[in-house]
């Protein structure tokens, strides 16, 4: 058996863990860059935090809180150049997958000499190191090596993936995740359950690897329930922390495949959130492996619903449309072309039983389209 498993992220967790442990920023530079969302770090006490943090060791620090949902190549090299002009020379990227991803994303191209419509092709030789600071619990970018930008040329989403932006360190604080909105916080959870489901399901998946996909599946499940009221609570914030980091543990190495490749259609196009559209596509997804999977006598979608605490993909289905809600309608011909446009994602290889594109194309037809 031959796999590979890397995880150079230091991970503290625990109620105040980034006071506790300031020491460790002084490891990364001398002025950080803060890289958070418009509104929410300011509210939820993560960046007052950092400040305390960053001026108790006597690091300075410069604030870009211009980023957006979904951020965009735009967005990301203004905060690079605002990293250069301030002589910053570490990024402290606080908030959702978005800030983190701008914040990863800008620490590289304050390293490297880019142009903008070849960022997505560039090969990332270093960047400016990283400490993250999550306030959703859903992504998993405090421990992966991605940063997905909106792609306005390929109208999708694309990762630009090096080991240069693995942060140094992530600090996981569930305190900063009460009062996030019941929404975000489902996304949110649906985006951490995809991540691993899709790992078990990655030709890279491992004997490593699916132990803690299966953990952090098994976790996420035993929240449904608590999921769908307006503040779940610290312990149940913390579980949900916990299990998306291990869920951006198995991703950092096993890569997403067809959800997250047919979801970014429906991010891009229909502004549909990250989370919640690989949430409307996973149970389709699921169905197609386990037809597939009775020719070839494997039963990965079996160990799934196990980690799930689930018999069959029915109740998976009604639990996920529970958390769904009403789901949004698509036309025949949105759907044709995200099947054509995933097709060509390159996460579509990593698939173990990848779609072909008629495949592809029946499961977003059952998943947007049902009965149609
Ligand atoms: P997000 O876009 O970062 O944030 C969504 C919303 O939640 C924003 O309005 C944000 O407000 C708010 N918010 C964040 N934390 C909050 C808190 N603690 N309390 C109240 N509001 C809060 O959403 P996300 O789902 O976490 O990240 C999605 C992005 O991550 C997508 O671009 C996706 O492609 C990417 N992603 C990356 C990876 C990876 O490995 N790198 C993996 C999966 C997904 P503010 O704007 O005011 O902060
Ligand atoms: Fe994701």
């Amino acid at each position: 058996m031959k796999f590979m498993y890397t995880m150079p992220v230091k991970i503290i967790a625990g109620e105040g863990c980034l006071n506790e442990n300031r020491a460790l920023l002084m490891e990364l530079g001398r002025k950080a860059l803060i890289v958070t969302g418009k509104q929410s770090a300011q509210k939820n006490g993560s960046y007052a935090d950092a400040v305390k943090a960053l001026e108790a060791n006597g690091q300075g620090f410069f604030l870009y809180d211009k980023v957006m949902s979904n951020p965009t190549v735009d967005c990301v090299f203004d905060a690079a150049e605002a990293a250069k002009r301030e002589s910053c020379d570490f990024v402290l990227a606080i908030g959702g997958g978005s800030p983190l991803d701008a914040g990863k994303a800008a620490a590289a191209l304050a390293v490297n000499a880019v142009e903008k419509d070849a960022i997505f092709r560039f090969s990332c030789a270093g960047a400016l190191p990283i400490a993250a600071v999550p306030t959703t619990a859903g992504t998993g970018s405090e421990v992966t090596q991605y940063a997905i930008l909106t792609n306005h040329a390929a109208q999708t989403k694309t990762s630009v993936a090096s080991p240069a932006l693995f942060p140094r360190f992530a600090f996981l604080d569930g305190r900063y995740m009460r009062g996030l909105s019941r929404a975000v916080t489902i996304n949110t959870a649906i985006d951490a359950l995809s991540h691993s489901i899709e790992g078990m399901l990655s030709v890279r998946a491992s004997v490593l690897s699916d132990p803690m996909a299966k953990n952090s599946i098994k976790a996420i499940a035993e929240c449904f329930r608590a999921l769908k009221e307006d503040e779940p609570g610290l312990p149940v914030r913390e579980k949900l922390l916990h299990a998306s980091t291990l869920a951006g543990m198995v991703i950092a190495n096993t890569g997403t495949t067809a959800v997250h490749a047919a979801g970014y259609q429906l991010t891009y196009h229909r502004n549909i959130d990250h989370g919640r559209a690989n949430g409307l596509l996973i149970g389709a997804y699921l169905r197609f492996v386990e037809k597939k999977e009775k020719s070839l006598g494997t039963d990965r979608v079996g160990e799934i619903l196990a980690a799930l605490g689930m018999r069959n993909l029915d109740e998976f289905d009604a639990a996920l449309n529970g958390l769904l809600g009403e789901r949004e309608r698509f036309s025949a011909a949105e759907i044709e072309g995200y099947a054509e446009a995933a097709m060509r994602a390159k996460n579509i290889a990593n698939a173990a039983i990848a779609p072909q594109k008629q495949e592809l194309l029946a499961i977003l037809q059952n998943a947007l389209a049902p009965g149609a």
